[in-house]
């Protein structure tokens, strides 16, 4: 496990939108980041979930978190505008986005892929990213450090049979934050964009992509935390255009 200690209060007074935050490694962080201080914004296509996300916040007496019901796939320009008015009415500036919301699509071979599911993969994993960063950057610019995180994936360095549109679509990402982390350089010095490959994670994903698998064998989504913490908090201001191992 990446080892990391964070200060209790790593993310006090910042704002930190969480994708995909209603469920698996993205709800763990959005608890885990208010937990540290942190508002969290939590943004999903299952209103029940984040609701589910808020309420847990709230009952711990964390920062009050803020509710986005988005479906990435299908989301147009004026969502994603509607989402920087909304955040920069009620915060001003952002502090950090955690891009994790993905869809697995088939696992099945590339002869066979269904180009209609393809192309959703392509919009959740990786369209999407662009138009929130787009949406989002100038609040960003607004902070006095803004941490960008990426969602990786071990087929995302090394494609494997069968991985498809997912597999990808996670090589895209990373080639989306390396190409950020580069322009962000000399466009806005103060926001930096790096990635995370969780590892295999006890998640609904994972049990799909591994149906035959003992989930008790793999860590849970809170046990991943440390690096998630240490990209976003202020400890990792030098590190820009990484892509790193949670386990
Ligand atoms: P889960 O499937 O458990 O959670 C994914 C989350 O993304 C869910 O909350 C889901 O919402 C949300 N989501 C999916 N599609 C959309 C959409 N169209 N619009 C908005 N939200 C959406 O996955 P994990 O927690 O396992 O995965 C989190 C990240 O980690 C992903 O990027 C994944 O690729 C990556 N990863 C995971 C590994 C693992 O072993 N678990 C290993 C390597 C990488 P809903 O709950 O409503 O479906």
């Amino acid at each position: 496990m990446f080892d990391y200690k964070a200060p209790s209060q790593l993310l006090k007074d910042k704002a930190i939108l969480v994708t995909g935050a209603g469920d698996g490694i993205g709800r763990a962080a959005a608890i885990t980041y208010a937990k540290h201080g942190a508002t969290v914004i939590l943004l999903g296509r299952t209103t029940k979930k984040l609701e589910a996300v808020y309420d847990y916040i709230e009952k711990q007496q964390y920062p009050q978190a803020a509710i986005v019901p988005l479906n990435l796939d299908g989301a147009a320009g004026h969502d994603y505008l509607e989402l920087a008015n909304t955040i920069e009415s009620e915060f001003g500036h952002l502090d950090g986005i955690l891009h994790n919301a993905s869809l697995l699509g088939e696992r099945t071979n590339l002869a066979n892929y269904d180009p209609v599911l393809f192309e959703q993969v392509m919009r959740v994993n990786v369209t999407s990213q662009l138009l929130l960063n787009q949406a989002l950057l100038p609040l960003m610019q607004k902070a006095d450090n803004a941490s960008i995180i990426f969602t990786s994936s071990g087929v995302g360095r090394k494609a494997k049979a069968n991985w498809g549109a997912y597999a990808i679509s996670k090589f895209a990402t990373e080639a989306m934050m390396q190409l950020l982390s580069s322009e962000l350089q000399s466009l806005s010095p103060n926001v930096r964009a790096n990635a995370i490959n969780p590892g295999a994670t006890r998640t609904n994903m994972r049990a799909s992509a591994y149906p035959d698998e003992d989930p008790t064998t793999l860590p849970e989504a809170e046990d991943i935390m440390p690096l998630y913490l240490y990209l976003m908090g202020d400890d990792s201001l030098n590190v820009n255009g990484q892509s790193l191992d949670a386990q």
